[in-house]
């Protein structure tokens, strides 16, 4: 039995962030981080675009909005101290017609709203950042970036073994036990972990873990998996940096769009569709546990039905190449279809509520003993470092 003052379960970038925050401010806490995987940011950490977002889309003054501009700006400082590659390269928003420039002066306007420095261009400046792209009018955002999330994850497990905290991966939870002083975690191996504080970042498993501990959750993730293509070598001059398009406004999602990636390369994509699996990264992944538990669920079921439209669009663009390098066309008409290569997919951990709304937040419930973040979709990546601060806060006073 090892005994702990924190305990955090999931090693993506959230968890990690959470437990390196909490060292930080008070080095002599003794804080466990248990992950399945035999390695950490296995999942939405290591499968997601490495976009350093800056803030613009989200409604102001909710949790993805104000975390998302001071996260990027902490995130920019870790690289920078760590010495992380990473490009503040700016992207741009882009209308392609006449009818999508109120949906983009709406976007402007939020990121005005909500602090971040954004410009709308005209043609001519931006055929100078992006000569291949068509438009007619769109938004620049400078502090837009690229980094890779998963080296970013790595470096804080480092921090935080050699802050004498642990990192203990291959540790499934598969039950917890709250009891009115100290709650004792159980992994499938059998071994016993106890702690005064539980703080539960399990992505994908977020409302399992979170009802594991004991917290009910309000929300049941659907998992989302955003399919990419790559460009070949030789299609790669047709994006300098990041193009994204205008998002529908009907869909939470921000729409197939360009990333140059840290490492080298440009992905396109993703899209987003139905996972059969939570953690299924290929089409053909499935779970009947997983599936039932999505089509039973009434959210599910009142979401379907309101966008089943936009969701036969984004199911067909998953099969269909030619459909895929349709959207994109639509931004950068040069592209061809053998410009285009598979790339590895990425499954996002989407909270739903009853009503078949998906919950637009961050959301992090707590019991006496336990902090759950129960939804945790991008910009969560850019904004964790902030996030992690926000859940110490919950947990400094939950020991006394
Ligand atoms: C396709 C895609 C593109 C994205 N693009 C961006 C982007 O460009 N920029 C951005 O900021 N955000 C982006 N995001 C969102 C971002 O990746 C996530 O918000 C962020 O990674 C969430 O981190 P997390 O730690 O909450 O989850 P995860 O990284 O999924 O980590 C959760 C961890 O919990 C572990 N776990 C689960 N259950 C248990 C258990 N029982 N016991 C032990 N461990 C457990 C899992 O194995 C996993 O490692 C994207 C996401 C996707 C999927």
């Amino acid at each position: 039995m090892s005994h702990n003052d924190v305990l955090v379960i999931g090693g993506g970038i959230v968890g990690l962030a959470t437990a390196w925050s909490l060292l930080e401010q008070t080095p002599t806490l003794k804080i466990v981080l248990l992950e399945k995987e035999s390695q950490v940011a296995q999942h939405q950490t290591g499968h997601n675009s490495g976009v350093l977002h800056s803030g613009i889309y989200y409604k102001p003054g909710t949790l993805r909005a104000t975390n998302c501009r001071t996260g990027r700006q902490a995130m920019v400082d870790f690289c920078r101290a760590e010495e992380i590659p990473h490009d503040v390269c700016g992207k741009v928003i882009v209308a392609t017609c006449e009818s999508e420039i109120p949906q983009l002066l709406k976007i402007y306007e939020r990121g005005m709203a909500n602090g971040v420095t954004c410009h709308l261009i005209d043609i001519p400046h931006l055929k100078q950042l992006e000569p291949e792209v068509h438009g007619v009018q769109a938004i620049h955002v400078p502090d837009a970036g690229i980094v890779d999330y998963k080296q970013v994850a790595q470096r804080l497990a480092e921090k935080i073994r050699r802050a004498g905290g642990e990192v203990v991966t291959g540790a499934e939870v598969v039950a917890v036990e709250t009891r009115p002083s100290e709650v004792i975690t159980r992994t499938r191996d059998g071994r016993e972990w106890t702690s005064r504080v539980l703080v539960t970042c399990g992505g994908l498993q977020a409302d399992r873990v979170g009802q594991m501990a004991g917290c009910t959750p309000t929300a049941q993730i659907v998992p989302f998996r955003g399919e990419y293509f790559q460009l070949r070598p030789a299609a790669e001059t047709l994006c300098r940096n990041l193009i994204y398009p205008v998002p529908d406004p009907e869909f939470p999602f921000l729409g197939v769009h360009f990333t140059r990636m840290i490492h080298g390369g440009v992905e396109c994509g993703p899209n987003a569709v139905l996972a059969f699996r939570r953690e299924g990264y290929h089409k053909l992944d499935f779970s009947l546990g997983d599936l039932t538990e999505t089509l039973r669920y009434s959210g599910f079921r009142k979401l379907a039905w309101k966008h089943w439209r936009s969701g036969a669009t984004e199911m067909w663009r998953s099969w269909s190449k030619g459909a895929f390098v349709a959207a994109l066309q639509k931004l950068v008409p040069a592209i061809r279809r053998e410009d285009l290569e598979p790339a590895p997919a990425g499954v996002r951990a989407q909270a739903l509520n009853p009503n078949g709304s998906l919950v637009d937040d961050f959301l992090i419930l707590e019991g006496p003993r336990v902090v759950s973040i129960q939804n945790a979709p991008s910009p969560a990546a850019t904004a964790s470092l902030r996030i992690g601060q926000l859940i110490g806060a919950r947990v400094t006073p939950k020991l006394g």
